[in-house]
């Protein structure tokens, strides 16, 4: 029998990393993600398993919590193949660089520091470096197309499906012949939604003996993306035109990509007052000229106004400000729209914005993603009356919304929905959650479908 474990993304929604032992020894591993959050200091333990066994990395999608550890992974010994779409490797490489250098300023502060107190031995040096990022990009990769099984050796395929979660990202169905009986495994990946705005929706699956399912919202029903597009809007308008500005603190991938095309519909409709949008966003920047590069993976919207104006994401009234000073400039301006990371106020040029813009009434500021608690985005979201930005204190006195309906994941319902539409399903697991939204999320799946559900434990065995 075959042997499945996962290491990360086991009763919490970070670290994806499942590892597959077949009966024949061969060790494939699905994502090896890093772990977010509270769970961060779980990224400098030993993985759990030795890296250089490992033969073949499959990789679903380029976020951080799915890719974040394979710079480690490859530091550690990994020298097997590597298998996913071409767009995930580039994406991943903005992504891994922009951890890579985060961590080094967060070491370099961290050493300062504890230098004036004769403690730097103590100070843990980051988890990689960029050279780790480059010598993971030295190694063989093997790059699918979506629906086309690809051989990994005899008797043991992967075939890769549209997860319509972001750009490049993946469902992955392994099929092998073990003691001559065919099985195969399903990793649902981080699945879409189907609002079809930016990305399709999910491709459905036929066959899973076993299936490995994300389970993120796995308690909930998503407002309607129509509500949240509508609240957007008004702020927006009511802003402009009263010459206020309007900050949005985004995630570089897929969430600027949906904020920018609603923004184009606003323009292309008349809704919008003249103003500047300023993406100020170098790794966001870099992630649109993906989107716009492999744009056929994009939904069938984006690609009908790809086809009406040449162009998805630009319109006259936005600029891409990549240098730092042309990103200072933005103070100038009076009234304008800036979307600029990091999604959380965690760091990033939103903070520059803040100090310049967020003390003034006239302002709004929108957030339009999950704000965890302990970061600055959460403060501002539940009420702060001032925040401390370099060292100053600065009023909060523009006006703060929150519009929750732009999710990247399925919901409840199109989890299950998704799973109804496989022709024979086995065995169904849950991963990539919080616990007990599985347990709600488990209770809802038995309530529909016959199959057992499992919520799957670090480090636990489970035979297929
Ligand atoms: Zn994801
Ligand atoms: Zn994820």
């Amino acid at each position: 029998m075959a042997m499945m474990q996962s290491f990360g993304a086991a009763e919490v929604v970070t670290g994806s990393c499942h590892l597959l032992t077949l009966k024949s020894g061969k060790k494939i591993m699905v994502d090896c993600g890093m772990f977010q959050g509270k769970n961060e200091e779980k990224n400098l333990q030993p993985f759990g398993f030795d890296p250089k066994e490992i033969d073949i990395l499959l990789i679903t999608h380029a976020h951080l919590d799915h890719v974040g550890r394979i710079p480690k992974l490859v530091k550690e010994g990994f020298q097997g193949k590597i298998i996913a779409l071409r767009s995930t490797m580039d994406l991943a490489e903005i992504v891994l660089l922009d951890s890579a250098n985060l961590m080094q300023e967060e070491f370099k502060t961290h050493y300062r520091k504890a230098q004036r107190r004769g403690a730097e031995a103590k100070v843990t040096a980051p988890l990689y470096s960029v050279d780790d990022v480059k010598a993971l990009y030295n190694l063989p990769v093997q790059y699918p197309t979506y629906d086309k099984p690809i051989s990994i050796e005899k008797d043991i395929t992967a075939t890769f499906r549209n997860a319509g979660h972001i750009l490049d990202s993946a469902t992955i169905e392994i099929d092998f012949i073990e003691d001559s009986q065919k099985k195969s495994i399903v990793f649902s990946g981080d699945l879409g939604n189907h609002n079809d705005m930016v990305m399709p929706s999910p491709t459905f699956v036929k066959k899973a003996d076993t299936l490995y399912i994300e389970s993120t919202y796995g308690d909930r029903n998503h407002k309607g993306i129509k509500d949240s597009e509508e609240e957007f809007k008004k702020v927006i308008q009511e802003t402009l035109l009263s010459q206020g500005s309007v900050l949005i603190p985004s995630f570089a991938i897929e969430r600027t990509q949906e904020i920018l095309c609603i923004l184009k519909q606003l323009y292309d409709e008349g809704e919008l007052p003249k103003c500047k949008i300023y993406l100020d966003s170098p790794m966001a920047i870099r992630a649109t000229n993906l989107y716009n590069l492999y744009h056929d993976e994009l939904s069938k919207c984006c690609n009908d106004i790809l086809e009406r104006d040449g162009t998805v994401f630009d319109f006259p009234y936005v600029h891409y400000t990549l240098k730092p000073d042309e990103s200072k400039k933005i103070n100038e301006e009076e009234s304008c729209i800036i979307i600029a990371g990091s999604g959380m106020c965690t760091g990033g040029r939103i903070l520059h914005h803040f100090k310049n813009r967020i003390w003034n009434p006239k302002n709004s500021v929108i957030f339009v993603g999950f704000q965890a608690y302990g970061t600055l985005g959460r403060k501002i979201v539940e009420g702060a009356k001032w925040v401390k930005l370099y060292h100053e204190k600065v009023l909060v006195k523009a006006r703060i919304h929150t519009i929750n309906g732009f999710s990247a994941h399925a919901d409840q319902s199109e989890l299950i929905e998704w799973m109804e539409n496989f022709e024979t399903l086995g065995n169904i697991y849950l991963v990539h959650g919080e616990k007990e939204k599985q347990k709600i999320f488990k209770k809802a799946i038995k309530a529909k479908l016959p199959n057992k559900v499992h919520i799957v434990k670090e480090g636990e065995e489970i035979w297929i």
